[in-house]
């Protein structure tokens, strides 16, 4: 068999960008061969380094830009280039949308063998910017000695200083600069990854786009932390709305962030926000969704496609906290969340309680397990929310649904590929696919999220 490919390491090829790849890379062909380029946008026309050439794709770096692509522009974050945290900023915001909606068509063709899906125009922000009410920055030494707080470089634990970051709130570069400037001043040393020595590890904070209220959260490497109550003091009197200080202990040397225990330092143990009207009380560890406003527009789509009139058994599956849930508890007859992780579906409990929300029930456990189980006892659903994981539905669970004949299924995705994949099996099980909202939860990177409506077309 001859091996040989038709591009190699190291040679260097005048690339035409044609496609955004999943991580929102360049996507082009030499000799046929795929060629994923970073940084290169659609439209480009770039001399690339070949890096690494794999069985059928290779990866190439930019040398230069011929022609840029008409939608190229200026990043606003002048850390762009290195940070891992976005990966489109340079490219004009309207055309963004207009790539990720046809990232969507690009996998209802390819793994769905879709052509005809109706797809709409991707409902984007009026202003991409300060729509993260979470944010979780790493605190280390640089070579130098000095502290360093940041994000991470694209794959790797570097921390890439910064004082801006345009998709958190303002609140953040505050917050950052007070803590950086106790720490120099008291001596507070920041967490060395490699010896696993050090106090502060990470700056966490959550903010309530609604109720303006603010948690920030320090997780340390031990449980004592010097000169804290002069922390506390400067952040009180900064701003009104830090109505809870919390240290995080973590003990482990892993790469997860929080560790098990929380103690409050200061003000409350929860923030609250609401999505629509209903309300929320975050703690630290609580799922919630991370971009408040493009939630809200996502489950009013979910709520259009679920077409409720008050009569319907709706099913809430990979529920979470249970906000669609309780967002479509108001319009349903009963509403039954399932969701995998105890402590959200006690959270979900608890958010039905604080909003007099009694006709819900919550289930903790597997979907693929937990619905075939409830269909066996006679459980019936009118309409299935389903909101997965990256890699989407398992196939027991559609195996069910199709068996229970459900009538209208309104699915959330955050991952096209594997959405295209249910699709298919849904399409060839006499459900019809109606029509598809992205939405953009996460201006300027490359992900997508979609609501589907699909209804059962026969018996
Ligand atoms: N619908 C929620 C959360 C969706 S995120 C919201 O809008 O906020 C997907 C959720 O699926 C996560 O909470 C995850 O814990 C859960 N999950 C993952 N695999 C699961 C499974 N097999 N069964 C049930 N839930 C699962």
């Amino acid at each position: 068999m001859n091996t040989e490919k038709p591009i190699k390491k190291d040679e260097y090829h005048e690339v035409e960008i044609e496609g955004l790849g999943h991580e929102g890379e360049g996507v082009g062909r030499v000799n046929d061969f795929t060629v994923f380029v970073p940084y290169a946008l659609p439209g480009d026309r770039v001399k690339a380094k070949i890096i690494k050439v794999k069985n059928t794709y290779s990866y190439a770096r930019i040398v230069n830009i011929i022609e840029p692509s008409k939608y190229r522009i200026d990043p606003a974050c002048t850390v762009f280039f290195k940070c891992g945290g976005c990966q489109l900023q340079h490219l004009d915001y309207a055309q963004q949308l207009v790539l990720k909606r046809q990232l969507v068509i690009d996998n209802l063709e390819r793994i769905g063998k879709f052509d005809n899906i109706k797809v709409n125009k991707t409902i984007g922000m009026e202003t991409p910017m300060r729509y993260r009410n979470k944010m979780q920055l790493p605190v280390g030494n640089s070579r130098t000695g000095s502290i360093n707080i940041g994000f991470y470089a694209h794959k790797t634990h570097d921390i890439i200083e910064t004082d801006t970051c345009y998709i958190q709130p303002h609140i953040n570069e505050e917050i950052i600069r007070i803590i950086r400037q106790w720490m120099e001043e008291k001596k507070i040393t920041a967490y060395d990854e490699q010896t696993g020595k050090g106090l502060i590890r990470h700056i966490y904070t959550r903010i309530g786009f609604k109720t303006e209220e603010i948690m920030v959260v320090l997780v340390t490497n031990r449980r004592k932390i010097p000169n804290i109550k002069d922390l506390i003091n400067t952040l009180t009197k900064i701003n009104k709305n830090i109505v809870s200080i919390v240290q995080n202990i973590n003990l482990e040397k892993s790469n997860v962030i929080l560790g098990k225990e929380n103690i409050l330092l200061w003000g409350k143990d929860t923030i609250t926000d609401f999505i629509g009207d209903i309300k929320f009380n975050i703690s630290p560890i609580s799922f919630y969704q991370i971009n408040p406003l493009q939630t809200e527009i996502l489950y009013n789509k979910v709520t259009e496609y679920a077409q409720l009139t008050g009569e319907e058994t709706v099913f809430d599956l990979y529920c979470g906290i249970g906000t669609i849930s309780l967002f479509l508890a108001q319009k349903a007859k009963k509403v039954i969340g399932v969701e995998i992780i105890p402590q959200a579906i006690t959270d979900a409990k608890h958010n039905a309680k604080i909003n007099n929300i009694n006709n819900v029930e919550f289930y903790a456990g597997a979907v693929e397990e937990t619905i075939p189980h409830l269909y066996k006892k006679g459980y019936m659903a009118d309409v299935v929310v389903v909101d997965p994981p990256r890699k989407g539905c398992d196939e027991e669970l559609l195996k069910t649904i199709i068996d229970m004949k459900v009538g209208r299924i309104v699915y959330v995705s955050c991952n096209p590929s594997t959405l295209a994949r249910d699709l298919r099996i849904l399409a060839d099980n006499s459900y019809q696919i109606k029509e598809i909202q992205p939405v953009d939860m996460f201006p300027h990177t490359s992900h997508v999220e979609c609501v589907v409506l699909i209804t059962r077309v026969k018996d």
